[in-house]
């Protein structure tokens, strides 16, 4: 049995931050081949390091690596599996673009992904830093499957590796495995597979799990979701607040489970002021017991600034400070414990 103390309102991240200037340049550089993978594989290491140092000076408690190693979160897996080539550059939501995966053969591991990467930022700080994984759904979903008989048998082989991977993610030490499938909201007619393969996902696994989702309208199967089999759910409360609160209050959420609430915009330039976020908070703690929530911003940093994100975290932090003081005051812990049968 492990025990995990945290404070009350545990602060974290979803998991991508923004790419340093110099290793933007550097990966433009690689993609040229004008530079080798060791070049670049070395500036990814720095900016790794410059992620952590700057969640611990902002005093977050859960600490991601911020994923300086990969580009998009679908893509990132499939050129690390087998059964996957990458297209040309594909558009997606505007001006994105990114390489689509296609799949040709079957899928198969063979070889860690993420493990290395996991392990390195765990050894840079004594806070807990989390596993960080993309879901079989989601990257079947994000992929031309010309291989695969139907989506459903893709979706499932995909299912088999992640759990391989997360189980490596396990052994090396993470206490916490995310596992982001923004695509399920997207295709609610397949929830069943979604749900099929989370559990396939998740076999064996004693760590605290954790799904981020976003995108999408939850309505149509938000009985489904909430039993997905893991500790949380992470969501983005700050842009679908209007959805997911009614949602929650006519369908409620599992009171064992924890949440947690985006309360950062992270498609906007503008940094929310403190009271700003404390608002979004005290919002979310008229619908969950304050035992049961974390806090972090709606979704990964990427897009924004450097400067932008730790402006944004800076006041997420102070925010979290000012509330916890106060349910201190009412007579709340001032810490949770999460045990694990690790
Ligand atoms: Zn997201």
């Amino acid at each position: 049995m492990k025990e995990i103390k945290l404070p009350i309102l545990p602060t974290t991240s979803v998991g991508s931050f923004p790419k340093p200037d110099y290793l933007v340049k550097a990966r433009n550089q690689y993609a040229r081949g004008l530079i080798p993978y060791s070049t670049l594989h070395e500036l990814e290491l720095k900016a790794t390091e410059e992620v952590i140092r700057l969640q611990e000076e902002i005093g977050i408690d859960i600490l991601v690596h911020g994923e300086m190693e990969r580009g998009d979160m679908a893509t990132y897996f499939a050129e690390n599996l087998e059964g996957f080539t990458i297209s040309g550059l594909v558009r997606s939501y505007g001006n994105r673009y990114y390489k689509k995966p296609i799949v040709i053969g079957k899928i198969r591991r063979t070889k860690p992904i993420t493990v290395d990467m996991f392990k390195y930022a765990q050894s840079l700080t004594k806070k807990p830093v989390k596993g960080m994984l993309t879901g079989p759904y989601t990257i079947a979903d994000w992929s031309f499957n010309e291989y695969y008989d139907n989506k459903r048998d893709l979706v499932l082989d995909l299912a088999e590796v992640i759990n391989q991977e997360a189980l490596d993610l396990e052994k090396a030490g993470a206490l916490f495995v995310q596992i982001d499938e923004p695509a399920v909201p997207t295709h609610p007619e397949e929830i069943e597979i979604a749900k099929e393969a989370f559990k396939i996902t998740t076999r064996g696994l004693r760590s605290f799990l954790i799904t981020h989702i976003c995108y999408g309208d939850f309505r149509p199967i938000w009985k489904e979701v909430v039993n997905f089999p893991v500790h949380q759910f992470d969501l983005e409360f700050t842009n679908n607040a209007d959805k997911l609160y009614p949602l929650i209050e006519n369908e409620g959420f599992p009171r064992e489970k924890y949440i947690a609430v985006g309360v950062i915009d992270v498609h906007s330039h503008r940094i929310e002021s403190v009271d700003e976020i404390k608002a979004r908070i005290k919002e979310a703690l008229k619908h969950f017991n304050p035992e049961q929530v974390f806090i972090d911003p709606d979704c990964g940093l990427k897009t924004r600034t450097w400067e932008e994100a730790k402006a944004k975290l800076e006041n997420m932090v102070k925010a979290v400070m000012e509330v916890r003081e106060e349910l201190v005051k009412q007579g709340y812990p001032s810490e949770i414990t999460i045990k694990l049968d690790l």
